[in-house]
């Protein structure tokens, strides 16, 4: 059994790793030479506009799935003249732009801050729509905080625009929260689903650094809000896979910021943290097989290696403490790799990830 990937980064890597021990094998398309899952799996090289390379990738595989969310809809269009891709094209398309995104978010009645799209000849309408503070985003191919600008007034918004045009663009009201929250689901072939406990995300620089899961304080209502949401955007969307729901907490109420049609980085935790790790549970959904257990092993948390790497002896000399590295090489503000700290109770993690920090030289959170 064959599954092919579009993209062949960290996301893909780690499918291949959880595929093998199931005797599926991966193979992936990525136009870089040095895509990292190349290390572990069969690389297509070739540009996603190259129909012949696309169509041999298509040739004997069991399904096609992605794992970066800005693909090529057309090159996923053509793919699925040939051969199953999960989750289905139209999602994509869904979740490749933030105004079409939040459209979406709110025809499913799942709350999201106030937003409009901003019109280039009439920007100022927008913000009154949504006021000050607030965050103006390109509307496509943004990530890790790219493409977005926090405004205070109405000159920073006009210069805010200016710098992100000619890009389409949306203004959104800023979120007052609390925390950021991500909730992950996974939907299969037959339309069964399971769903993840909630995980609290603390980001630096736009891009995620630390994950707690289970999230920290909750007595079973922020996970039933959220699961609720993640359910409905699973099954409106006859969706296949695993999904990503990023969440703002804002008092008792959770505001949904964006949606990920695949892995994430939220979710690394649950290879070791769960009894069923997001990875394995993306293949299981998109293959028809059973769903594994989401369950909680203890508690775990996440840091992401970004830009340097620390020395291995000093990480794996902390208790509870799992490696990833990824196979790239360091550049500033790249994902190199991760550790998961896994512990039996709250005490013992946050004891274990003062330790990491003490060893690796991190900033640890509060
Ligand atoms: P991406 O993760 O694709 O870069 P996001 O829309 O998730 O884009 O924005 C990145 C981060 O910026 C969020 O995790 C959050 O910390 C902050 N942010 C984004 N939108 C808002 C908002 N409307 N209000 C407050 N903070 C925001
Ligand atoms: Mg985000």
């Amino acid at each position: 059994m064959v599954v092919g990937v579009l993209g062949g980064g960290q996301l893909a890597r780690m499918l291949a790793l959880a595929a093998y021990p199931l005797g599926i094998r991966i193979e992936v398309f990525d136009p870089t030479s040095d895509a990292c899952a190349a290390q572990v799996a069969v690389h297509h090289c070739a540009a996603y506009e190259d129909e012949a390379a696309l169509a041999r990738f298509a040739e004997g595989k069991a399904c096609i799935t992605c794992e970066f969310e800005n693909v090529s809809v057309e090159a996923m269009r053509f793919l699925a003249n040939q051969v199953a891709v999960r989750p289905a094209s139209r999602v994509w398309e869904i979740f490749q732009d933030r105004l079409l995104e939040k459209q979406y978010l709110r025809s499913v009645g799942i709350p999201t801050v106030p937003f409009a799209p901003v019109d280039p000849q009439r920007p100022t309408e927008a913000l009154e729509q949504v006021g000050c503070p607030c965050v103006v985003k390109t509307r496509r191919f943004g990530y890790d905080g790219k493409g977005q600008r926090v405004v205070r007034t109405r000159e920073d918004y006009l210069t805010a625009v200016e710098q992100l045009a000619p890009h389409a663009l949306l203004v959104e009201a800023y979120a007052p929260f609390e925390r950021e929250l991500s909730i992950l689901g996974v939907r299969s072939l037959s339309g069964e689903i399971a769903v993840y406990p909630l995980v609290e995300n603390h980001h630096r620089e736009g891009i995620l650094r630390l994950s707690l899961a289970p999230a920290r304080d909750d007595t079973g209502a922020l996970q039933s809000i959220a699961t609720g949401y993640i359910t409905r955007l699973l099954e409106s969307l006859d969706y296949v896979g695993v999904m990503a729901l990023e969440l703002f907490q804002v008092g008792e109420q959770l505001l949904a910021n964006e949606v990920a049609p695949r892995v994430h980085n939220s979710g690394h935790w649950s290879i070791e943290g769960a009894e069923t790790g997001q990875f394995e549970n993306h293949l299981r959904a998109i293959l028809g097989y059973p769903l594994g257990c989401t369950a909680p092993r203890g508690v775990s948390a996440m840091i992401n290696l970004i830009g340097e790497l620390p020395p291995v002896e000093r990480v794996l000399s902390v208790p509870g403490a799992h490696l990833h590295l990824y196979g790239k090489s360091p550049r500033p503000g790249r994902k190199l790799g991760h550790i998961t700290l896994r512990a039996d109770s709250v005490a013992e993690r946050e004891r274990r990830l003062q330790q990491l920090c003490r060893e690796i030289g991190l900033m640890c959170h509060n």
